[in-house]
């Protein structure tokens, strides 16, 4: 039997559990708004469905990561109280270990109307919807589902098998896998269940953002003065100096993960703000006007060198604006260091054991690719050396309404990483 006929068959008979499982964790709030997050509840969830499949899952706290002096770590989150769970499975000491790591935490449900609600983990037409079904509790329940059903299945593995349920992932976080690594849960490779569309992304980009606030105005001015200086007037010079960044930073050199990407380093704004248009606004010029711009960073760029032209340009900018060079916005990070990218070549052998499995489970060749977004992935690799895929089911709509996961794909993810596991482990 091959390793995917043998992850199959051993899948199958925890299907509904998991996504059961997968709705309760939907249906559970663990939303991180920094500086603090709600991951607690989700984490419980999941202990105890690891208890009932007769697995022994610890919690533990995570708030000595904003002390730990941790280049990474971000003084600036509140960690008290927040717990990643971990599920250690020995080998018999005859094998490579596999770190199989996914984040609890979601980001809020917004304010636009979802179909159903953000909390309903309603399966319609094979979609599981709600907040964090594809971000990313989809792949965490497939994670988890692996080591279960090697459990059930009486298989002891090779190497260690280290499956972490984390927080602080969200808003560029990265302090609950800062936490695991540094609690020294190391592994020789590292998959991330972030939903992929079952292709295997072998990169991640970095990411920045920062808030550009320019103050301008009197209160005292509108209907008194007889001129009223407004910030919002000249924003629009402010957007174009954000779109010339941007054209700039198309052009810059791609590397292999990112060649075939048409916007490979994407500049994109988040939010453009001043005064608000509900009819409890009274009717006024606006005193602020702020954009949030979220920069990313290709693998081998030099993240701190990259920004430094870019709060160059920026200061630059305003210093030759007739506006901006008197009310001179201020440059607000939302998190800082940044997130930096990541890249496992191809012919690396956790590639090519993911590619395999891939292979045999999905009975197509997989398609490799580069994952359109930051994560975790930098921290594992790049900060401890574990070399680091990201593979996880299909889905859409992370961080907007009616967010989904497409449920026949959260089990075959877990075929997928059963077959990688055996492989990689061995069984
Ligand atoms: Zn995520």
């Amino acid at each position: 039997m091959t390793p995917s006929h043998h992850a199959r068959r051993l899948m199958a008979p925890l299907e509904a559990d998991v996504i059961r499982l997968l709705q309760e964790l939907v249906r559970t709030d663990t939303v991180a708004v920094p500086p603090a997050g709600n991951e607690t509840a989700g984490q419980l969830v999941l202990r105890d469905f690891l208890h009932a499949q007769g697995l022994a899952p610890e919690l533990y706290d995570v708030s000595s990561v904003g002390e730990s002096g941790h280049p990474c770590a971000r003084r600036d989150r509140a960690y008290a109280g927040r717990q990643n769970l971990v599920l250690r499975v020995s080998g018999s000491g005859r094998g490579r270990s596999l770190l199989l790591n996914g984040h609890m935490d979601t980001v809020p449900a917004g304010r636009a109307a979802w179909t159903e609600g953000p909390w309903s983990g309603a399966i319609r037409g094979g979609r599981l919807y709600g907040r964090g079904s594809f971000d990313m509790k989809g792949g965490l329940a497939a994670q988890f589902a692996v080591v279960c059903a090697l459990h059930r299945a009486g298989i002891r593995c090779g190497g260690d098998l280290i499956c972490e349920s984390v927080v602080d992932e969200e808003w560029g976080g990265g302090g609950g896998s800062l936490a695991a690594r540094l609690r020294g849960d190391l592994a020789d490779a590292c998959v991330i269940g972030e939903g992929t569309q079952l292709e295997i992304a072998l990169a991640s980009r970095g990411g920045y953002l920062v808030d550009l606030i320019c103050s301008a105005g009197d209160p005292a001015h509108f209907f008194s003065a007889a001129e009223v200086v407004s910030p919002a007037t000249h924003l629009g010079r402010l957007l174009a100096w954000v779109g010339a960044c941007a054209a700039e930073r198309r052009g810059v050199p791609r590397g292999r993960a990112y060649a075939a990407f048409p916007d490979p380093v994407p500049v994109q704004i988040l939010a453009l703000e001043a005064n608000r248009m509900d009819l409890e606004a009274p009717l006024t010029v606006p005193l602020t006007a702020r954009l949030r711009v979220y920069f990313q960073f290709l693998p081998h760029e030099e993240v701190p060198n990259v920004l430094g032209r870019i709060r160059e340009s920026f200061e630059t900018f305003c210093r030759n604006d007739p506006f901006f060079c008197v009310h001179p916005p201020e440059w607000r990070p939302m998190y800082d260091p940044p997130l930096l990218g990541h890249e496992l070549a191809p012919e690396h052998p956790w590639s090519q054991c993911l590619a395999l499995a891939a292979n045999g489970v999905l009975g197509r060749e997989p398609v490799v690719t580069a994952a359109p977004y930051p994560c975790d992935a930098f921290l594992m690799q790049r900060e401890f050396g574990i070399p680091t895929a990201v593979f996880g089911p299909r889905g859409a709509g992370a961080h907007n309404q009616d967010e989904y996961v497409e449920v026949r794909s959260v089990t075959e993810t877990a075929e997928v990483l059963a077959a990688a596991a055996l492989e990689w482990c061995g069984a």
